[in-house]
């Protein structure tokens, strides 16, 4: 076999993330499982000797088999056990079902809504991944609605205790959900006291995604913050969760459930720990906006 044919050939074995220019993650592909442009994106979906099976949409790692309870444990419990009676849950995203399966957890959510753009991915997420949903989708408290979550959250008129956004970076259709209307319209479906968490990019490499949630945010909530949690395949440091409320401390771990015991990352001593910030975090401020 000549070189070159070998040096395509395995160049074709690799995934190589697009997320950032000038740097970025490859993954040895040992198997192609699925890849397809839905209507929205692209999805990819592949094996790695590392990370198992691993989901990617428009170039960009959404989830792997071996980090995803990191990033689903910590979204959905620090804002869940932090609430003192988390009755309903909104999940705005999310479609591969990792949140929806760690809010089934909690005996004290009596009603989930999850709004997902594109169905495929949750199709695709049950035929190839169905220990992230572990049977979640079938669960009599969940109603999926297949729409815009920006459209949602502005015509809904139903209101929750605590909502979830899971959505991709702020490009293609994630992009709507990180502007201030949105964040306006979240906040419209909260109940009092009620907890917003949404996913916030990794700040080391996307700071320009904190200063914008900082500043589309902090119109409508009374308190606003980070907290963070190393997810490997998230690279570029550690993981920022955007929270928002309009309680004093929001988001102290007031609730113990036995489940946590069963956890793979989150414990409470973790999620005391994910709210100190480095100092390059805690710097990032609004910027006032120029009109009056
Ligand atoms: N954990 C991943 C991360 O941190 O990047 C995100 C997981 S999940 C796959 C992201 C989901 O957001 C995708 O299924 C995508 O289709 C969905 N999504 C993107 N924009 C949306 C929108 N405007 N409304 C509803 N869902 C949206």
């Amino acid at each position: 076999m000549h070189i070159f044919p070998l040096a395509v050939a395995l160049a074709l074995a690799f995934f190589e993330e697009t997320l950032f220019h000038g740097w970025g993650q490859k993954f040895y592909v040992s198997q192609e499982v699925f890849q397809e442009k839905t209507e929205l994106q692209e999805v990819v979906i592949f094996e790695n000797p590392l990370f198992g099976r691993v989901l990617a949409l428009d170039g960009v790692i959404q989830l792997t088999e071996a980090d995803e309870p990191i990033y689903h444990e910590m979204m959905t419990h620090v804002p869940l056990l932090s609430h003192p009676h988390p009755s309903s849950v909104l999940v705005l995203g999310g479609g591969d079902g990792g949140i929806l399966r760690e809010v089934a957890k909690h005996a004290a959510v009596k009603r989930m809504v999850l709004v997902e753009i594109d169905p495929d991915v949750i199709s695709l997420s049950k035929k190839y991944f169905p220990k992230l949903s572990d049977g979640v989708f079938d669960d009599p408290r969940l109603e999926v609605i297949i729409g815009d979550a920006a459209l949602f959250v502005k015509f809904s008129e139903e209101l929750f205790d605590v909502i979830l956004c899971d959505s991709t970076d702020p490009f293609g259709p994630g992009a709507v959900l990180f502007t201030s209307e949105f964040y306006g319209d979240c906040k419209a479906r909260l109940k009092e006291g009620g907890l917003f968490v949404n996913q916030n990019g990794v700040p080391f490499l996307q700071g320009e995604e904190m200063t914008l949630t900082l500043n589309n945010r902090s119109p409508h909530f009374a308190q606003l913050g980070f907290y963070v949690a190393p997810i490997p395949t998230y690279a570029g440091g550690g993981m920022a969760f955007g929270w928002a409320s309009d309680l004093t401390l929001p988001f102290e771990a007031i609730r113990e459930e036995p489940f946590v015991q069963t956890l793979f990352y989150y414990n409470r001593e973790i999620h005391k720990a994910s709210f100190a910030l480095p100092n390059y975090m805690l710097r990032k401020k609004p910027i006032p906006s120029e009109d009056p």
